[in-house]
């Protein structure tokens, strides 16, 4: 609860020319708009908590994440950064082998549905396979776009678009910074 704010709420009444009698109501309903507003705040932000818990298989704490992660790590993965276009460490790379989640080891996509999109960050046609990654809708900075995150810890990776070549038609475009690689023999990748 915000002391300073029912403190203001109850001088703001005391300006006001009204008996006694009424100061005392507006009082009260005011105190009790306040406690209901902070109430339900609280109660959005604690579901809001208890839904991103039951989603995810693996669940740490903030302080945990920025113990194990980078700070751009950090950035990207948890509070949804995006890093510069051109220079990220995967935007022209090739090599045959998996990517996976930077926070928990997820295997995401593979070496053979990356192409070069052009935009800047590497670019997927498809994941490894559609339960590894969540699509969640994303209206930030004006837009409808279409998030994609590691559906294992919940990472922020990067928004997949409708762009994309064939065979999906699809433009998974993400963040080298929530990505490692794991160099594998092509033989050995999924067809
Ligand atoms: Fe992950």
């Amino acid at each position: 609860m915000n002391i300073e704010v029912v403190k203001t709420f109850i001088q703001f009444t005391s300006y006001l020319n009204l008996s006694n009698h009424f100061k005392m109501i507006v009082k009260l309903n005011l105190f009790a708009i306040v406690v209901l507003i902070f109430t339900s705040c609280n109660s959005n932000q604690k579901n809001k908590n208890e839904n991103m818990k039951d989603t995810f298989e693996v669940n740490k704490s903030e302080e945990d994440w920025k113990k194990q992660l980078s700070a751009e790590q950090y950035s990207v993965l948890r509070e949804k950064g995006t890093e510069r276009p051109f220079t990220g460490k995967f935007e022209e790379h090739y090599e045959p082998g998996i990517y996976t989640c930077a926070g928990c080891g997820n295997e995401l996509f593979q070496s053979a549905t990356k192409f070069d999109a052009g935009c800047g960050w590497p670019s997927f046609y498809e994941a490894l396979d559609k339960s590894k990654v969540k699509e969640i809708t994303d209206y930030s900075h004006g837009m409808k776009r279409t998030e994609i995150v590691c559906a294992k810890c919940g990472g922020h990776l990067g928004h997949v678009f409708d762009d994309g070549p064939k065979p999906t038609g699809l433009r998974y475009c993400i963040n080298s910074v929530s990505l490692d690689f794991k160099k594998k023999d092509s033989s050995s990748l999924k067809k």
